[in-house]
């Protein structure tokens, strides 16, 4: 019998992570002989780690905190959504080495059409612009959204994001000077969440019919940011569990050609 294709997520930590959990749902339901782990590389070991793995044999391999960055430093080649975030999430095996993809942003536009349907025409609010941030901008824009406003604690770091972008529907700025007006959508990329924290929200930007508060965290409990924006009138909240299916998916399909579906993976995971 043929060995199973190899496959791991890397971080660190990563003993919580539900990678290994959706990727065997995933192949069940295509039946795809393959296997998926979670691996702890050391802080100063991700370049020796994905040098290692690819003289194993490992064939594709998905990254997260803390080694984004350094991924999208070490990769042979990257797309061009890759490019854009300046960060990686998605190894695939070549010859020689590498290839890096962002599948983050794949990941969430899938969720938040899920959720709201098409995305076209939508006046859009996100809140930071660290890697996760950075990773969905392009796909959004691809998305047709009419507007998409970047703001993040430090003013800067939105702006620079914003003009990397390069396109007239996107504005970066401090939180401070957002008007306080309606949004489709108010996407929650900081990592202010895992601390309990919030960014300043102000009511107004959830005031519309149909707006969606979705905050990129999840857990057990809906996040601070989700009770807090239906305290302030958002009639739809939710967390980013839908997108960390679909970015699997993504992932999976850039790995095997074949898209599972990603509902009764989501559901599994929700219980
Ligand atoms: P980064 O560390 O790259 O960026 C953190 C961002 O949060 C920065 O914009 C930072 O602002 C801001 N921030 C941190 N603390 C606060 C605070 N107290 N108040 C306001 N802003 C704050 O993190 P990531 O981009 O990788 O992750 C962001 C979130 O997205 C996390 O909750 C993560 O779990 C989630 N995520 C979810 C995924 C999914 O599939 N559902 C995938 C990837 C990430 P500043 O620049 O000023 O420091």
């Amino acid at each position: 019998m043929s060995q199973p294709d190899r496959y791991a997520v890397l971080g660190n930590p990563i003993a919580h992570s539900k990678s290994p959990l959706i990727h065997r749902l995933f192949a069940e339901q295509t039946q795809q002989v393959m296997r998926y782990e979670a691996l702890c590389l050391p802080l100063d070991g991700f370049v020796s780690g994905i040098q290692a793995l690819h003289q194993q044999g490992y064939r594709g391999m998905n990254v997260t905190v803390p080694f984004k960055f350094e991924a999208f430093a070490a990769c042979e080649s990257v797309s061009e959504r890759a490019q854009l975030a300046g960060a990686v999430n998605t190894l695939i095996r070549t010859d020689s080495g590498w290839q890096g993809e962002n599948t983050d942003g794949a990941g969430l536009v899938a969720d938040l059409t899920r959720l709201v349907g098409s995305l076209a025409g939508k006046r859009l609010l996100m809140l930071g612009a660290g890697g996760a941030a950075s990773g969905v901008v392009k796909p959004l824009l691809d998305a047709k959204v009419d507007q998409l406003t970047i703001a993040n604690r430090t003013a800067q770091k939105a702006i620079d994001l914003a003009q990397r972008a390069a396109q007239g529907r996107v504005n970066g700025c401090g939180f401070d000077v957002v008007p306080n007006q309606p949004y489709d959508i108010i996407i929650n990329a900081t990592a202010a969440s895992l601390a309990g924290d919030l960014p300043p929200l102000k009511a107004g930007w959830f005031a519309d019919a149909g707006c969606l508060a979705y905050d990129m965290m999840y857990g057990k409990e809906p996040t601070v940011f989700m009770q807090a924006a239906q305290e302030l009138g958002a009639e739809q909240q939710a967390d980013g569990l839908g997108m960390l299916v679909e970015q699997a998916a993504e992932a999976f399909y850039l790995w095997r050609g074949i898209r599972p579906q990603t509902e009764p993976v989501r559901l599994v995971l929700a219980e």
